[in-house]
């Protein structure tokens, strides 16, 4: 029984392709290539747009497609909680229910249960937490969250870590960093004995409207391939102190994994002390290998990692900040809901070129915000994102042309998220 009408050209969402890393050039320490998932090539350094409860907040997939993202972040910590994994599974996971053809990306739940404060409780086997939607009591584990992910099927998916708070003395981020890599070791375990329960060939007779993605041509599946599997990527912890950072990097490297993911960041630490965590990670990470920084940041750090040699980003900055009125432009942020703009004829952002700034008014997106129009939050989020993904091809098309990326604006303007 199909789930969708497919009354218009349509194509198989049996994935074709097996999960490979390919860096076709370099600048420095900074690196552009491709990333092939069993759901499509995505083009690094990229922009991971965050989709929480799979859904990147008033957008919709089609205009995600136009905007040329190729891959999408969901939170499994979320998910797990509603609709509830065994439900997506049963829809033949998140590409299915979301009715995203391209790459997803779901981290591990760690983080957000790391985020819970004083409604979780930590041991050797994982994490007791309160649901922060109705109190109700759950367990995850390294098993439990690998199932988790599994079962949504996303094409990337993260290892169960503890998050190190920020501040933590040594000891403490010893026995944080101990913790992560044993996780990590019983979550690759999991992943190699249950990898065949991935649901993308669950539901026949699915299939995905037909819809170009002209900007990036992303590669859509044609046919079956039962060698497809998920990708599971480690995290080095190891607090702020370099030295258990590299300790960190090296043991997960010994554990293996197809990527590596930089953790425990943006936990509330300067934004100096951030960066410099994160240069002394990355000289650790193999260089054959994706590069994912978790949780980052402004445009500015954005081209700062990149330059730096980070492959994969994600934040919730430019989607969050858009549904309060605060929009990144080439001449750098405005806050829409100032009254200057009240008459302001001009485009959001002179300098671009997505749907929203070649339609609209800064006059017209402020009276939106002002009289609480859900499209106020629709277009600015629009905006920003058109903003950040132009940023990171810009910083693609810089490395391959053999320069060191730039910002898009002259101005260099820092905001917290
Ligand atoms: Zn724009």
């Amino acid at each position: 029984m199909p789930l969708r009408r497919a009354d218009s050209p349509s194509i198989a969402t049996i994935p074709t392709l097996s999960f490979s890393f390919q860096i076709d050039s370099r600048v420095g320490a900074a690196r552009a290539g491709r990333l092939t998932t069993p759901h499509g090539v995505v083009e690094t350094p990229v922009f991971m747009p965050v989709g929480t409860v799979a859904s990147v907040k008033g957008v919709a997939q089609d205009i995600l497609e136009e905007l040329g993202v190729q891959i999408l972040l969901g939170n499994t910590y979320h998910l797990y909680l509603r609709p509830g994994v065994e439900q997506v599974r049963q829809l033949g996971g998140l590409h299915c229910f979301m009715a995203w053809p391209g790459a997803i990306l779901t981290d591990s739940g760690g983080f957000q249960v790391f985020s819970l404060n004083e409604l979780r409780k930590v041991n050797e086997e994982g994490v007791t937490f309160r649901s922060h939607l109705d109190g109700s009591p759950h367990f995850f584990s390294p098993e439990s969250a690998m199932a988790a992910q599994i079962g949504l099927g996303a094409d990337i998916i993260m290892a169960f870590d503890e998050c190190t708070e920020y501040p933590a003395d040594g000891e403490r981020a010893r026995h944080s960093m101990e913790l992560t890599l044993r996780w990590a070791a019983r979550g690759k375990k999991y992943l190699e004995d249950h990898k065949q329960e991935v649901p993308w060939q669950a539901v026949s007779g699915f299939q995905f409207p037909v819809s170009g993605n002209a900007k990036t041509g992303n590669q859509k599946p044609e046919t079956g391939n039962c060698d497809a599997t998920q990708a599971l990527f480690g995290i080095v912890q190891g607090g702020m102190d370099a030295a258990l950072r590299k300790e960190s990097a090296e043991r997960t490297i010994e554990i293996g994994f197809p990527g590596y993911a930089i953790g425990g960041l943006s936990v509330g630490e300067p934004r100096a002390l951030t960066r410099e965590i994160v240069e002394a990670t990355l000289q650790h990470l193999p260089a054959d290998k994706p590069r994912y920084l978790m949780g980052v940041g402004t445009p500015e750090e954005i081209v700062e990692y990149a330059n730096s040699g980070v492959d994969m980003m994600d934040c919730v900055l430019p989607t969050r900040a858009a549904r309060h009125g605060l929009l990144f432009t080439s001449e750098g942020k405005i806050s829409i809901k100032q009254a200057r703009f009240a008459a302001d004829p001009g485009p959001p952002d002179p300098n671009c070129g997505c749907r929203v700034c070649r339609r609209y008014s800064r006059a017209y997106l402020r009276h939106l915000y002002a009289a609480n129009e859900v499209l106020a939050q629709v277009l600015n989020t629009v905006h920003n994102l058109s903003f950040y993904l132009d940023t990171m091809r810009a910083v693609r098309h810089s490395i391959a042309l053999g320069s060191k990326a730039q910002l898009l604006s002259g101005e260099q303007s820092g905001v917290k998220p």
